[in-house]
């Protein structure tokens, strides 16, 4: 069991989350053989790419098929770009206007959500710089971001094509045949991963009738999307929209336990977590273990210290109820789980080059991240994000581990 090659040694540390770059490129192509293929695929890397490593997640997406990259905020895209990423990037968040021209300096794609926005981004434009790109956002039925009334949207289509025709009637007094560029319109679905459809389907038809809208002003908007990873499946053969925001799926998870089943292949997660023992001991029966002991041994037992806690991610919350895997085998965390350490009662001695996994497979057993989700009574989309970047990320391609 000893496995000493996945030290990840620069860290001075050995407790790493692994990340199986293989596996985002398998689900990645699982989803592009499966979309038709007029539909381009945006991979979300947004949150440092659900907390598996924005950047080589994203080369990895697009090197399997993916197109566009999605984000949150404008520093995460700015990380993209540094890396030498060139791909289309869109922004969902809000953009505070004043950092519009950072946006356009970089080639990156924002979200308009409202009217204020909408015109705010006119008196925020550099015009030394190529046009403003902008996806519209349309709020049918999630209410977080993006244009409720239909008036307004009327507005924002007859303004547009107003500027833009009196922008083309002055080109030449300005650098840019266009301030901004109308590059796409979407929305965003609530229960897109819910067992019952109807609120999913009254989004739909709420976002189709916009989109007879658009066109009935003779707007042709390039991209037009929709659906998440949960939308994706339940939206294949949905002829309006030729792009998809691929998040969770891509990292290997489910959206939910109850959309699993209509997915028509497997997913492969490409998170995992280890660490190995800090230090193997025996305690005499009526030992308290940890803080506030909250377990105490019956008889002699084996106890193991790993080197991760709360301040890594690895929720206190978990203390006394999730297990670990260790030589192929669970056992239970106990005891409260520090800042820093947990401990694991053992079956017997183990030395220091045993791999304690937390998140992944050994041998015939796996600790899945929904399992964890599960006893945190949320969903798996947090588990990843939560693990902190105290907890190096180790790469894994083409099944030997990057350096
Ligand atoms: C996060 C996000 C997605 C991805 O959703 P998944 O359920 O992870 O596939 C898509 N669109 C928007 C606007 C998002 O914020």
């Amino acid at each position: 069991m000893s496995d000493r090659t996945m030290e990840p040694s620069t860290q001075y540390r050995k407790t790493w989350a692994e990340i199986n770059l293989d596996a985002i490129y398998s689900n990645v192509s699982s989803f592009r053989k499966l979309i038709p293929p007029q539909k381009q695929v945006m991979a979300v890397v947004k949150a440092n790419g659900y907390g598996h490593g924005a950047i080589p997640v994203a080369q990895e997406a697009l090197a399997a098929g993916a197109t566009w990259l999605g984000v949150a905020y404008l520093k995460e895209a700015l990380e993209l770009r540094e890396a030498g990423i060139t791909a289309p990037i869109l922004l969902f968040g809000y953009l505070p206007e004043e950092f519009v021209p950072i946006a356009q300096k970089h080639n990156i794609s924002i979200s308009i959500n409202d009217f204020t926005t909408f015109y705010a981004l006119y008196d925020a434009v550099d015009q030394g710089l190529p046009p403003a790109k902008f996806h519209l956002k349309i709020d049918t039925g999630m209410s977080r971001l993006g244009f409720t009334e239909e008036t307004e949207l009327l507005q924002v289509i007859h303004d547009y094509t107003t500027r833009k025709a009196a922008e083309n009637a002055h080109q030449g007094t300005i650098q840019h045949s266009s301030l901004v560029e109308w590059e796409g319109i979407y929305t965003h679905l609530a229960t897109a991963d819910e067992e019952e459809s109807t609120y999913f389907e009254g989004q739909v038809s709420a976002f189709t009738n916009i989109l007879k809208l658009i066109r009935s002003h003779g707007l042709e908007i390039p991209y037009i999307h929709m659906a998440n990873s949960a939308g994706i499946i339940r939206l294949l053969d949905f002829p309006d929209t030729n792009l998809v925001r691929l998040g969770i799926s891509m990292y290997g998870l489910y959206p939910s336990p109850q959309i699993k089943k209509d997915f028509p292949f497997r997913l492969q997660p490409a998170f995992s977590l280890h660490s190995y023992f800090s230090l193997v001991k025996k305690i005499k029966p009526k030992t308290g273990v940890s803080y506030g002991i909250t377990y105490m041994s019956d008889g002699e037992e084996w106890l193991g210290t790993i080197p991760i806690g709360y301040a890594d991610g690895w929720s206190r919350r978990l203390s006394n109820q999730a297990d670990v895997l260790v030589g192929g085998r669970r056992m239970k965390i106990v005891g409260r789980i520090c800042m820093d350490q947990c401990m694991i009662q053992l079956d017997q001695s183990y030395s220091k080059e045993e791999k304690v996994t937390l998140i992944g497979k050994q041998a015939g057993d796996e600790i899945s991240v929904d399992e964890v989700a599960q006893i945190l009574n949320t969903i798996n989309y947090e588990i990843t994000c939560m693990i902190g970047y105290r907890v190096p990320r180790v790469y894994v391609k083409d099944g030997k581990r990057l350096e």
